[in-house]
């Protein structure tokens, strides 16, 4: 029985434990993996503890990477050079420590076919992640290595940092690695660097994993560039650990079973649903409905509008159309910090990409499909701005949008008959995107 867990400081959405759970089944191992959060000055006592009780090892995250060393017997190579230990063995009543990230990194980079040999790389950040990078680029023979911070006479001497502002001198790189939690989960609309430092970049890799696609790397894929996330790292440090737990070497197919896993956990991982769709298509009563029958909340990013900024008529009237979509992008960023919610929005909301990449990442987008005839026939002019012109200013609006609500959407439930038929039809859709995310 391998007995293993995590510690650090605030463990709450730690992945690990389904990941070593998986491959422990994978593997037909009998094995545990728990969580022990412990205040800061709590380290050396939950060592010993842990110790005393026949754990067979331990891995080690934020703030303890650094800190563990001391209360270890020996550190591979590899992590007294990086100078943080990420996994522990327990062995004949000795302390060894590792960094299986360093693992984890050069599966992420051979994975991709990423190159790093001669090669200009730039690494964002001074962290233990960036360390790792930089130790490894270095073993696997990067021609440079450029190191950035927001505070370069702050950071380590031996990385030799430049700052941001610097990256504009450079002509070209050649791999550029994200090491900074920049851009991760909630915070999804930062990037640390500008537009034209990802373009001269040929190829791109986020440490992050969640969210999967950040905002540095959907402009880099947007720009036509290669890219690759730090989903395969997470799960190839945890499998790297196992290899030290239990003195085995575990085959390709066991990574890539596990990985599946997690990816597909990844876009279960979704609570909430999303309706998006033409003004009249009858979002808002197919949301209230939806949320009833599935026992969820209901939020509309409009009315989150209106509390906040009053009618959106007067918005658009007296501040104009640019001033309400600034409103609906925070209404957007409000409804995707909530959970278990059914989320209606406003026609809008697919004209600004980081709404929809924020809205896709926490529920399943649903369009609902409602036929321009129908729409014709049935909508309101009154009271919504963008069609003060009638009914061919709705005529236009399709035109302009349909693309885009289709793009967006993970289910397209049509709404041509009555809201009952289409809420039976979309929890029918949403079943069975269950079922194959599951079966994957
Ligand atoms: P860390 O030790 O805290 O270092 C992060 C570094 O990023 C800091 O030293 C800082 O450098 C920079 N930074 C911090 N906040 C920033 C911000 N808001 N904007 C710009 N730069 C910022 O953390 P770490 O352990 O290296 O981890 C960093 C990231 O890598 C995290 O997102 C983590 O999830 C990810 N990671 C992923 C894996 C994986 O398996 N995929 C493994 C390890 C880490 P400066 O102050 O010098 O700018």
């Amino acid at each position: 029985m391998i007995k293993s867990g995590l510690i650090g400081e605030r463990l709450g959405h730690s992945m690990s434990p389904a990941i070593h759970k998986k491959f422990y089944k994978t593997a037909g191992i009998k094995g545990s993996y728990e969580l022990f959060e412990t205040p800061v000055g709590g380290l050396s006592a939950l060592l010993d503890d842990l110790e005393k009780n026949g754990y067979t090892g331990l891995n080690v995250t934020i703030p303890y990477k650094t800190e563990v060393m001391q209360y270890l017997n020996e550190i591979s190579a590899e992590a007294s050079e990086i100078g943080a230990v990420n996994t522990i063995l327990f062995k004949n009543g000795k302390r060894y420590g590792y960094n299986t990230d360093y693992y984890g990194l050069e599966m992420l980079l051979s994975t991709n076919r990423i190159d790093v040999q001669d090669k200009r790389v730039v690494i964002l950040g001074t962290g233990g992640a960036a360390k790792c990078a930089y130790k490894l680029t270095a073993d696997f023979g990067a021609g440079e290595r450029v190191v950035v911070s927001r505070n370069p006479q702050k950071a380590d001497m031996k990385l030799c940092a430049i700052g941001y502002d610097k990256l504009d001198e450079l002509d070209l790189i050649d791999v550029l690695i994200n090491t900074t939690p920049a851009g991760m989960s909630p915070n999804v609309d930062v990037c640390t660097v500008s537009d034209s430092v990802i373009q001269k970049s040929a190829q791109v890799v986020d440490l992050i994993y969640n969210p999967m696609q950040t905002l540095l790397l959907r402009k880099a894929e947007s720009f036509g560039i290669k890219t690759a996330n730090g989903l395969l790292m997470l799960v190839a440090q945890a499998i790297k650990a196992q290899e030290i737990w239990t003195s085995r070497e575990y085959s390709q197919a066991i990574y890539t079973d596990v990985f599946d896993y997690v990816r597909s956990m990844m876009k279960q991982h979704k609570d909430n649903i999303v309706l998006i769709g033409m003004p009249g298509s009858g979002k808002s009563s197919i949301g209230m409905q939806l949320a009833s029958n599935l026992n969820m909340g209901f939020v509309d990013t409009d009315s989150l509008i209106e509390e906040d900024y009053g009618s959106i008529v007067k918005i658009f009237e007296q501040k104009g159309e640019s001033v309400f979509r600034d409103y609906e992008r925070k209404a957007a960023q409000i409804a995707a910090n909530r959970s278990n919610v059914v989320i209606s929005t406003g026609g809008g909301i697919i004209l600004d990409e980081r709404n929809m990449a924020e809205l896709s990442r926490i529920g399943t987008i649903v369009f609902i499909d409602r036929p321009l005839n129908k729409l014709l026939e049935d909508i309101e002019i009154c009271g919504r701005p963008l069609l003060s012109d009638g009914k061919s200013a709705l005529v236009k609006l399709h035109e302009q949008r349909d693309g885009l609500y289709r793009k967006y959407a993970d289910i397209i439930a049509v709404n041509s008959a009555d809201i009952n038929s289409c809420i039976a039809n979309i929890i029918n859709k949403l079943e069975e995107s269950k079922h194959e995310n599951t079966r994957n």
